[in-house]
């Protein structure tokens, strides 16, 4: 569902999330607490539970039907390690230092990362995860090798990201860092959303669905006193003494918005989400003065291993040349697929390693020959470009280096063997996915930053909401938007609850 804003000849809604309420305006306070949590999420969850853990009063409000938001949608994989490893990685023989870890998020961030979080994720994120297991999440505490987007089985632990690969690979010891909620088969987000909500209601978090936040309200100081939500129809004036938390999600599914911030994920045809994405949150907050950052930056995936035999194929662009190391995180490789000249690319493979995406198995094969020149041909590029591109990779191979773009020697292997094909990754043939991960600007405590960097009084925000740990395209690995959110849904909790 889109909230496009009304062409300006309509009438405007009376409360809009881009319009805060004056206090003075509040005809009543129909239902008052310390903390209003917006969203019943990743991070509106594990809010609620520390905000109640912390003694304060809680009121959540959802607007969907039922609890759980996109992270009940989701892998259920959770980006954690340092302090030596989490009890999963030590058990399966991986030391994961803290200061790895720190040092591949602040690669990961990009030339935006916040040291201050990282070092705070990085410190506790061990921690974190045995939080999550005393809230009762289900850690089947198994390791799963090989390359995967989550696992299909109820294994724990597996590689999540670009950790092996170049250039993350030289600078930051590699680990497995995903841990994924017990469950057979995609979809480990039920489970761990299951339990994250249960305990939040078990603590006393008084729950509102089919809810919807409409508008912020401040006083005269621009203090957020409290909010405006829809329940089951009736407007709700809801005062919040300590605080309003806006864990409402990201933007994807607001089609306006990510036109205007986020062009680039336009050529991503699916979103990952599960269907309130809808930016309300992030308006609330800038409709305050909240400061917004990195609202270009997305997570995209295409539709790559599985089967991991893809990855040993190469990726040439309409120039006939290669332009990554194909072992990279599938999110990587997919930010450099979609910006290629023309929206071009294409996936060489040969017979041994020949295989369809599990997530698209009818991809386009655009090119099918017994020779790299019939393949060349048929792609209509530059005569002897890919030909050329294709020698020189083999060569290199042979040799088990690859010193133009240093992909990892286990996955280096001639394409030698006929016949050979080109998988289509042009824009339009391949459906990749995306979510946002711009946000507003906060502190890892929450605390939503104006655009002078000062704490606005009263509002928190985290997940997608926010700008937090995941806050570059090309640095995600998967697990960090459910590590981000409720990790820092309890700092932010906290705070809430302290003030
Ligand atoms: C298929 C799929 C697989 C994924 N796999 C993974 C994975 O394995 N690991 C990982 O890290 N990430 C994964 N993600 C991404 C991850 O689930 C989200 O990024 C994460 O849930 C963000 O947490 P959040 O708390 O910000 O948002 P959510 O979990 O979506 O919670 C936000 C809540 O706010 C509610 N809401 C929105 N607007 C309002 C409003 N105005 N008033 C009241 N309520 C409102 C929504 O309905 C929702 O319940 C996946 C997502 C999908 C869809």
């Amino acid at each position: 569902m889109s909230t496009t804003l009304s062409p300006a000849t309509d009438t405007p809604p009376r409360h809009s999330p881009a319009r805060p309420c004056r206090v003075e305006d509040v005809p009543q306070w129909d239902i008052e607490t310390d903390v209003a949590v917006i969203g019943f999420g990743a991070a509106g969850s594990c809010a609620a539970i520390e905000a109640r853990t912390a003694g304060a009063d809680v009121h959540v409000f959802e607007v969907a039907a039922a609890p759980g938001g996109s992270a009940s949608w989701s892998g259920g994989e959770v980006y954690v390690g340092g302090s030596g490893g989490t009890r999963v990685q030590r058990e399966h023989g991986f030391e994961d230092s803290t200061e790895d870890l720190y040092t591949y998020l602040m690669m990961a961030g990009g030339p935006g990362a916040d040291a201050e979080r990282v070092r705070v994720y990085a410190e506790n994120a061990a921690t974190h995860f045995d939080w999550l297991e005393a809230q009762g999440v289900p850690f089947k505490g198994t390791y799963l090798p090989g390359k995967w987007i989550e696992p299909t089985t109820d294994d724990t632990l597996l590689w999540s990201g670009s950790e092996a690969a170049w250039p993350f690979s030289t600078r930051a010891k590699p680990a497995p860092r995903g841990h994924t909620a017990q469950f057979k088969g995609w979809g480990g987000g039920k489970v761990l959303m299951e339990k994250l909500c249960a305990r939040a209601e078990a603590l006393g978090a008084v729950v509102h669905c089919n809810a919807r936040a409409l508008s912020l309200i401040v006083d005269k100081t621009n203090r957020v006193v409290g909010v405006i939500v829809r329940i089951d129809g009736a407007e709700r004036f809801v005062r919040a003494r300590k605080g309003v938390l806006l864990c409402a999600g990201g933007f994807i599914v607001n089609r306006d918005m990510v036109a205007r911030f986020a062009p680039g994920a336009l050529a991503c045809s699916e979103v990952v989400s599960g269907g309130n994405d809808d930016g309300s949150g992030i308006r609330m907050g800038m409709s305050v003065g909240g400061a917004t950052i990195h609202m270009d930056q997305f997570f995209a995936t295409i539709p790559f291993f599985p089967p991991e035999s893809l990855v040993k194929g190469i990726f040439v662009n309409a120039r006939g040349e290669r332009f990554i190391n194909e072992d990279a995180y599938h999110g990587r490789v997919g930010h450099y697929v979609l910006r290629q000249p023309e929206g071009k690319a294409w996936l060489l493979v040969d017979n041994e390693i020949f295989g369809r995406p599990v997530i698209q198995p009818d991809i386009e094969v655009a090119a099918v020959g017994e020779s790299w020149s019939e393949i060349e041909r048929e792609l209509g590029l530059p005569a002897d470009s890919l030909v050329h591109t294709v020698t020189t990779f083999n060569r290199h191979a042979t040799e088990g280096r690859d010193p133009l773009f240093h992909k990892a020697t286990n996955w280096l292997r001639p394409l030698t063997e006929a016949p050979f094909a080109a998988l289509s990754y042009c824009i339009g043939d391949l459906k990749a996915h995306a979510f946002t991960m711009g946000g507003l600007h906060t502190l890892p405590s929450g605390e939503v930053l104006d655009a002078d960097g000062q704490p606005i009084a009263g509002l928190y925000a985290a997940g997608r909401s926010a700008c937090g740990l995941p806050r570059w395209g090309e640095g995600y690995s998967s697990g960090m938007s459910l590590g981000d959110s409720t990790f820092f849904g309890r700092q932010a909790g906290l705070a809430a609850a302290r003030r």
